[in-house]
């Protein structure tokens, strides 16, 4: 069996098995050493977040059961994209086509934010009332399939190896895990951390309800592009412990924190709390 059969017969059990096992390390560091107290029942937060996840597993596996790894060996196969028709050298072919996947993301987040139609959808994420490691996989299934989608359209013009595919859809979803801990990390160890990946410190002041916070710090995986195009920001203003997270005025636990008012949210009237959304709609978004 070849690598690329191996990868799609097991990328469900590699990344099943990966995602538990850095779940429950995040989950046990966040008892051991949390970084804020958490604002609502963590039980009743918990079960909405991973019913959440549970939905959206569901409808990825049913719209594109061979996932994008799957779609990398469909590419790869028919020699589509720009790595299947430049002779490039496989290691180099691998890094950069992780580098370009990740920046896209990054571009996709900002999107996500600035485009009214979309924000409404990421909204989602950001109204969650706390922040922990649920917290990483809480989105919306329609921004689930429109990322998948824009994803497969990345790694076809890229032609992208489904090894590197494979590897960049670990390291988006542990990265998102650990991004979202709500954990304490020696000050030292996350400034040497936060120069290659996001740190929880650095991705906590994007879930700020403060309009030039929420606009910074859009990186999930690589922390290079906000430094680069001017959207870093080392810290919230009001320090970690006392800085509110989630989006302004929409704080009733009995909406942020359940299941079906959430998948409701982008379809209610009211969305102009989402001080991303507010500001592309009046034409003046922030930096
Ligand atoms: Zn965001
Ligand atoms: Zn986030």
């Amino acid at each position: 069996m070849d690598i690329s059969a191996y990868l799609v017969g097991h990328e469900a059990a590699i990344r099943f098995g990966a995602f538990l096992s850095v779940f429950a390390l995040m989950a046990a560091w966040e008892v051991a050493g949390p970084r804020r107290a958490l604002a609502v029942h963590k039980g009743r937060r918990w079960l909405t977040n991973l019913g959440i996840t549970l939905l959206n597993i569901a409808v990825v596996r049913v719209l594109f059961p061979t996932a994008a790894v799957g779609m990398a060996v469909a590419v790869g196969e028919r020699h589509w994209g720009l790595f299947n028709a430049v002779s490039v050298p496989a290691p180099l072919a691998f890094v950069l086509s992780l580098i370009a996947l990740d920046i896209l993301i990054w571009a996709q987040h900002i999107a996500f934010h600035r485009v009214p139609l979309l924000a409404r959808r990421h909204r989602v994420h950001h109204a969650d009332l706390d922040f922990d490691v649920t917290t990483g996989f809480r989105f919306h299934p329609i921004e689930i399939v429109l990322s998948l989608l824009i994803k497969f359209a990345a790694i076809v013009a890229l032609g992208a190896p489904a090894a590197v595919v494979l590897v960049f859809e670990l390291a988006l979803s542990l990265g998102s895990l650990f991004n979202h801990g709500n954990v304490r990390m020696p000050e030292r160890i996350d400034r040497v951390l936060r120069w290659l990946v996001v740190t929880p410190d650095m991705h906590r002041v994007h879930h700020s309800v403060e309009p030039e916070e929420i606009n910074s710090n859009y990186g999930f995986f690589l922390s290079w592009w906000d430094r680069l195009f001017g959207t870093y920001r080392a810290a919230p203003r009001a320090g970690h412990d006392a800085m509110t997270i989630g989006v302004r005025d929409t704080r009733d636990p009995g909406v942020c924190a359940a299941l079906w008012p959430m998948l409701m949210l982008p379809f209610r009237e009211r969305a102009d709390d989402f001080p991303c959304l507010r500001s592309a709609l009046r034409g003046r978004a922030s930096p």
